[in-house]
């Protein structure tokens, strides 16, 4: 098709705008902003954008904000959502990749990933993490960003300094907790609904050369949930030679899944048979805490800390404590070893029907023995938690809905207050009820930010533009 046809597909108003030129129509980019790696939701734009700077993502907002016939518009960090929350049908999808930007005043467009490299070459690292870096400072701060180092440092938006947001009126602002708070907290956590950002600020400490990465397995839920309460609220006691760790997760390991999973690479042939033999005697499924210990700061040696006193005040299962010393740069980026190894036997990108849910403390044990060993027991469609890729057909796609929905059923009935993260609704009320009594803040902020609904469609919160 001609550029002047493919520009007849455009919203109207932008074909004769200088923003046009930085358009994009051809099928393999429409197709690719169409997707993401949930790979369950496939809206087309009409265009991707490819800014050269946030003055032409400015420019764009403007237009569509100050047009009869506003279009929407979805900022796009690496794609990885899992139900089209980056994507916007009929609209213009916005590649933040195509910025440049600089550290650790962070590009909003940047991977983690690339914030920990340039961060690293000055000794220096920011504190909060995802598990999986390939993903953008945009994207996760539109979130929460949610990994192991949460429990010392919060989530990744309690440590942002200040922001530069484009809103949806078009309006470049700077940002911070002095500065137009009422932006920077709606931005911070609003699911891509108030503004883009285009630049974030991140707070910084002296980075460690090592980590002393530790798992241990246990055969009860609450026996391992003990333990990671213990590990997170525990002060450290250099005489005693007690540490507080630098990071806490843990997953529930289902044993028929262990070798097709990202976490499996910590383990050797020896001790995955050992745990699957653990996991089988134990109805399947087993539990496994994982904690972090970094050390080499500076020009301090790179001595490991010793852990033998801690693990005597832990009740993992004798003899299941795992333990390897890496750099800190590959502890960080260890997902991207098993996504490696999953890209070669095929299985990265098939679809993540993913649920994320928050349980509330009290609750949790009702949760394993109604999820994890009951609706989940017998699933041959699930891995360890935190993740698990899924069969390539629609069908195995489908039975993994009905069994997120089943689980989603079960915490209602028992009366389980989840809070789900990276939430996906189609109902403007199951959104309300999700926000609960901050909804109605949400909407004036809505309405204040973005009071045409130009941004973020893909969400399905408010009804803008088609
Ligand atoms: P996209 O999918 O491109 O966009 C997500 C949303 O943010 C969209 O609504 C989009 O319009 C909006 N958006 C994108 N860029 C901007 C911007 N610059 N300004 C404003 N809005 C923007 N999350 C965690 O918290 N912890 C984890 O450990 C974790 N691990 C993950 C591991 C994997 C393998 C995957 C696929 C996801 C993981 N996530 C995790 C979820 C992840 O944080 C979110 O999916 C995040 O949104 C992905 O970032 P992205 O750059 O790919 O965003």
């Amino acid at each position: 098709m001609s550029i002047a046809g493919q520009l007849r597909r455009c919203p109207p108003d932008l074909s004769s705008h200088s923003v046009a030129a930085r358009l994009r129509f051809d099928p393999d980019e429409i197709s690719a902003a169409a997707n993401d790696f949930g790979g369950v939701v496939h809206s087309p734009p009409a265009a991707v954008f490819f800014p050269s700077s946030p003055a032409d993502i400015a420019a764009l907002v403007r237009l569509s904000h100050a047009s009869p016939h506003p279009f929407p518009i979805a900022p796009r960090g690496h794609g990885h959502s899992v139900r089209g929350q980056a994507q916007a049908s009929g609209g213009i999808v916005v590649q933040m990749s195509s910025l440049e930007g600089g550290f650790v005043d962070s590009g909003g467009e940047q991977l983690w990933i690339d914030v920990l490299r340039e961060t690293l070459r000055r000794g220096m690292s920011p504190r909060s993490w995802t598990d999986y870096l390939h993903l953008t400072v945009g994207g996760t701060l539109s979130n929460g960003g949610v990994g192991g180092q949460a429990f010392r440092h919060g989530p990744q938006i309690a440590n942002v300094l200040e922001m530069e947001v484009i809103t949806g009126k078009g309006e470049t602002v700077t940002c911070s907790e002095r500065r137009r708070p009422e932006l920077f907290f709606s931005v911070l956590g609003g699911v891509g609904q108030f503004g883009i950002i285009t630049r974030a600020r991140i707070a910084i400490d002296e980075a460690p050369k090592m980590v002393r990465w530790m798992r241990l397995m246990y055969t009860e839920f609450r026996g391992m949930t003990r333990d990671q309460e213990k590990l997170i609220t525990m002060e450290a006691s250099p005489e005693s030679g007690r540490r507080r760790p630098d990071y806490v997760e843990g997953s529930v390991m289902m044993g028929h899944a262990m070798r097709s999973n990202w976490r499996s690479s910590f383990f050797s042939e020896n001790d995955l048979r050992m745990i699957g033999e653990l996991a089988a005697g134990n109805g399947g499924a087993i539990y496994c805490l994982e904690a972090s210990f970094y050390y080499g700061y500076g020009h301090e040696t790179a001595m490991a800390p010793r852990l033998e006193k801690l693990l005597e005040e832990l009740s993992f299962v004798p003899g299941f404590s795992f333990t390897n010393d890496v750099s800190y740069f590959k502890f960080l980026n260890r997902v991207h070893d098993g996504e490696k190894r999953l890209r070669a036997l095929g299985l990265w990108d098939l679809p993540h029907p993913w649920l994320n849910l928050f349980v509330p403390r009290s609750r949790i044990t009702d949760f394993d023995a109604g999820v994890f060993r009951g609706i989940m027991k017998h699933s041959k469609f699930m891995g360890p938690i935190l993740v698990y890729p899924t069969n390539r057909t629609k069908k195995d796609l489908e039975k993994l809905e009905d069994q997120n929905g089943e689980i989603l059923k079960f915490c209602d009935r028992e009366g389980i207050e989840c809070k789900q993260y990276l939430p996906h609704y189609t109902r403007r009320d199951d959104w309300a009820k999700h926000f609960g009594r901050k909804w109605e803040r949400f909407v004036q902020m809505k309405s204040m930010f973005d009071p045409k609904a130009i941004l973020s469609p893909g969400q399905r919160i408010f009804n803008g533009p088609k």
